[in-house]
């Protein structure tokens, strides 16, 4: 059976990543996890989220499939932890969870693939998520009203799918998309070692501040990158940051992320910290760019979708206060889009403050509030730049000085005029290229260009 769960977290605490590495170990006594945890990220875009946008997945494979029993004490086990750890006391909680059970899986897989994709690019509404599973149950399976009294009483009785909701159950939206991960593999993947604080340390609980030791996370990155990343922000002006650690109320000691189960378990080998209650290797979407849509035009782009789209830069980029970056680009057809590189980016905001109109550009990142907020760019290709300059003297070749305001310039030892400036081409250290936003900035679903394949570099 697949269990997909989803929004049980707060900013205060809680993560429903730990939800899933907890019911990993404990599912054991009802069957086999197969293959890893899922931790799949959603379109990062939407504004529900508490932080990354995560939905969670487990494949379990019952000690007997035929066994209804075993079905209905996985269900209400998974519900009775939900309802135990949820922080529902917080509005922007509502937790969702589905089990989908072997005979439902040839049928739910095409319509559960879309609406996993949707999930990841677009925004779907929870009426749509009740609608597709609703045509997997039947009237006595239980519905998100009656949830709690028939939470683990339901198995049998459903024609392969049951779902458990609390509050509005948005949640039941990212379980189902999960799911359609997992019934869809082929989609690019990637990997997650979480170490999990134990629970009396939990920063909620009034715990002591977290410990990991910089240093041996710097010894994990020289070790295992570019099979890890985004373990250490070298960027930083003053130290380097571990990005891998997550702040003060999260379950989460840190998160080490790479291509392989070998590679992140590698990692984590050099990690010297407090000690953890426990870890899981989650397999993920994280580092792939599956958010992005390729548009062609700048008018097609909706606000809370990410994109990648061509143009060529038509005002060139002003510094706000606050040191955000402001630039805008042209398409083809004449439509203007205007790009964002926020202050927190540092550094990747040189290069945008070097772009001037004309250049040829590729831009990455969501839509949102009338700015595409980059997560991104490559520059394809560069036009030329021009600074005026004085006139060089005809006779000596030395350049000519001000005759005084609105008089034009002269040389005064061979005594030529000339009327104006002249234009010189002027050096650009800009080069074609990509260029992204440093690990600290950079959002779970974008591609870090470490991970980028020779032939993705050349597109
Ligand atoms: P964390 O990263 O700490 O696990 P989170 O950032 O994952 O938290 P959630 O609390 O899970 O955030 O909130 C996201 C909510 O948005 C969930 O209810 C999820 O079902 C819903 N959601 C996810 N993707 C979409 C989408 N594409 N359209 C509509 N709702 C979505």
């Amino acid at each position: 059976m697949l269990i997909g769960m989803d929004d049980t977290d707060s900013n205060e605490g809680m993560c429903t990543a730990y939800l899933a590495a907890l019911l990993a170990d404990e599912l054991k006594a009802y069957g086999t996890v197969t293959g890893f945890p899922y931790l799949i990220r959603l379109n990062p875009a939407i504004p529900y989220k508490t932080r990354g946008n995560a939905a969670l997945g487990i494949d379990l494979r019952l000690f007997d499939e035929s066994d209804l029993t075993l079905r209905e004490q996985v269900v209400s086990h998974v519900t009775g932890r939900i309802q135990e750890y949820a922080e529902t006391e917080c509005d922007k909680t509502n937790p969702g969870a589905v089990f989908i059970y072997e005979e439902a899986y040839d049928k739910i897989k095409e319509p559960l693939c879309s609406f996993f994709k949707k999930a990841v690019t677009d925004v779907i509404e929870i009426e749509e998520a009740f609608a597709l599973a609703d045509a997997f149950t039947t009237a006595d399976a239980f519905t998100p009203a009656d949830a709690f009294k028939s939470a683990g009483k339901c198995a049998g009785k459903c024609a392969g799918l049951n779902y458990f909701t609390m509050k509005n159950g948005r949640g039941f939206i990212g379980a189902l998309a999960v799911c359609g991960a997992i019934l869809n593999p082929g989609w690019e993947t990637t990997y997650e070692y979480a170490a999990y604080r134990r629970p009396e340390n939990w920063g909620n609980r009034g715990g002591p501040s977290r410990f990991v030791d910089t240093e041996s996370l710097i010894e994990a990155d020289r070790q295992t990158a570019p099979e890890t990343w985004d373990t250490i922000d070298f960027s930083k002006k003053t130290k380097p940051f571990p990005v891998c650690v997550p702040g003060a109320n999260d379950p989460v000691l840190y998160g080490i992320r790479g291509n392989s189960p070998k590679a992140v378990k590698e990692a984590a080998g050099f990690v010297i910290s407090e000690e953890i209650e426990r870890f899981c290797v989650f397999l993920t979407n994280q580092g792939t760019d599956s958010h992005l849509i390729l548009a062609k035009s700048c008018a097609e782009i909706k606000p809370l979708h990410s994109y990648i789209i061509s143009g060529a830069v038509f005002s060139p980029a002003e510094t706000l206060g606050g040191g955000h970056d402001i630039f805008s680009i042209k398409d083809a057809g004449g439509n203007v889009l205007e790009c964002a590189a926020y202050e927190p980016t540092g550094r990747f905001r040189h290069i945008i403050r070097q772009l001037i109109p004309g250049d040829s550009v590729t831009v990455f990142g969501s839509f949102k509030n009338q700015t595409l907020n980059l997560e991104k760019i490559k520059i394809n290709e560069t036009v030329k730049a021009f600074q005026s300059e004085n006139p060089v003297c005809p006779a000596c070749g030395k350049r000519m000085e001000s005759a005084g305001q609105n008089q034009g310039f002269r040389c005064k030892k061979c005594k030529e005029k000339a009327g104006e400036k002249i234009q010189t081409p002027a050096p650009r250290r800009l080069k074609p290229g990509y260029y992204e936003v440093p690990p600290s900035t950079r959002r779970h679903l974008s591609k870090p260009l470490i991970r980028y394949t020779e032939e993705e570099k050349k597109r």
